[in-house]
């Protein structure tokens, strides 16, 4: 699509009525992201049509971009990354009841699931084993191969997946929330993390900086393990009570079995059983980083302790409603630094090196030029 160009809409072969919109995507796991044009569907009864406005960079996006979890969750390309949307309605379907246009709406890291296995009677769409992904999940409208994320200028996803967004928040500051926020809100909710708990972070990034600012807000006695010295004065304005600098082997050993709860937001290889020892009498870690290669777990970190170890995905689509709402009321946002699309592949090498105070936030207005 050339600059100032419209999206035309067009109808394709399957008789669906579609549009063209920009997008940035990556067409091998090695390409840089570049400007393309992307189909996506014209609404349909259920849909909310969405202007982009800011759209955050996660790990994730990463990971999936250089199809860092092949031997899970293949990539196919092309890929459009990027689950952390907010946007202006611009069109509704006529079933549509709770947006219309002009409403501010954000949507997360999913856009579908079947909303009948008990998962999602329960609200857990998030463990549908039939969940479509924002992208890089078939896309069963057929519009295009595979679903295209958010590094766009407009999404069409059913009602039931967008999210309302409180007015009194920065936007760019918000995006972020729709997956950092949710994945970190989810587990500390779940393991019930209240006053009084000595709660570990590990990693200030953008999961870990979240992680800080609800276990802070949820009055739990946060620390923060960091690789990385000089995020210290960060991590103790973000919320923590203390930071543990995790290459310290004395620092650590003196906090040996007394956390009821951490939550590991680590995005590679690293010794969790480290972390385990700090765990009191049935104590909790929840791993919530997806490093590519499976992490070593030492039964004797278990045992001593009645320790555990858990995952989480995410959050139910009525979660991440009620995360939002926690953060408009406690006036919570991510820290982010926001940059044009053009500098996406930029964001990315610094991602990859921990460089980025705590977020990209990605201000979509950019991508108009291309
Ligand atoms: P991120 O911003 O890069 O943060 C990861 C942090 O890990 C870094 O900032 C760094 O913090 C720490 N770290 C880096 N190298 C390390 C090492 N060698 N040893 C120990 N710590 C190290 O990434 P993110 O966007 O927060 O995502 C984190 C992970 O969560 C990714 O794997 C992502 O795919 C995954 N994720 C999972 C879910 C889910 O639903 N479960 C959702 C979103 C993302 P320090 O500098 O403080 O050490
Ligand atoms: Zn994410």
């Amino acid at each position: 699509m050339k600059c100032g160009e419209m999206p035309e809409p067009l109808q394709l072969l399957k008789g669906q009525f579609m549009y063209q919109t920009k997008a940035f995507s990556a067409a091998t796991a090695t390409s840089p992201l570049t400007s393309v044009a992307i189909p996506r569907r014209d609404p349909k009864d259920r849909d909310v049509q969405i202007e982009i406005l800011f759209c955050g960079i996660c790990n994730s996006d990463l990971h999936a971009a250089r199809n860092e979890w092949k031997d899970i969750m293949p990539t196919t390309y092309p890929i459009v990354p990027g689950h952390e949307i907010v946007g202006r309605v611009t069109e509704v379907g006529s079933a549509v009841t709770k947006f219309k246009p002009g409403d501010l709406a954000a949507v997360g890291c999913m856009v579908d699931s079947d909303q009948s296995c008990p998962n999602c009677k329960a609200g857990l769409e998030n463990f549908c084993p039939n969940a479509t992904f924002t992208f890089n999940s078939p896309d069963k409208h057929g519009t295009a191969p595979m679903t295209y994320g958010g590094y766009s200028d407009s999404i069409v996803v059913d009602e039931h997946f967008v999210l309302s967004v409180p007015d009194n928040l920065d936007l760019a500051g918000t995006a972020p929330l729709l997956c950092a926020g949710i994945t970190t809100y989810s587990p500390m909710r779940h393991h019930g993390v209240t006053k009084g708990n000595k709660v570990g972070v590990i990693g200030l990034g953008g999961l870990g900086h979240m992680g800080v600012k609800f276990a802070h807000a949820f009055g739990a006695h946060t620390v923060v393990f960091t690789t990385s010295p000089k995020k210290k004065e960060d991590a103790l304005r973000l919320g923590a009570d203390e930071v543990v600098v995790s290459t310290n082997a004395n620092e650590m050993k003196s906090h040996a079995s007394t956390f009821d709860f951490i939550l590991d937001t680590v995005a590679v290889d690293h010794d969790i059983n480290q972390y385990l020892n700090l765990l009191r009498l049935d104590g909790n870690l929840t791993i919530v980083g997806v490093p590519s290669k499976p992490l070593a777990l030492s039964s004797f970190a278990l045992i001593i302790g009645r320790r555990s170890v858990s995952g989480s995905n995410i959050g139910g689509i009525a979660e991440t409603q009620e995360m939002l709402g926690f953060c408009g009321q406690h006036n919570i946002t991510s820290d982010v630094e926001v940059i044009p699309i053009q500098k996406v592949n930029e964001a990315y090498e610094r991602l990859a090196k921990s460089d980025v105070k705590y977020r990209f936030s990605i201000d979509m207005a950019s991508l108009k030029s291309e």
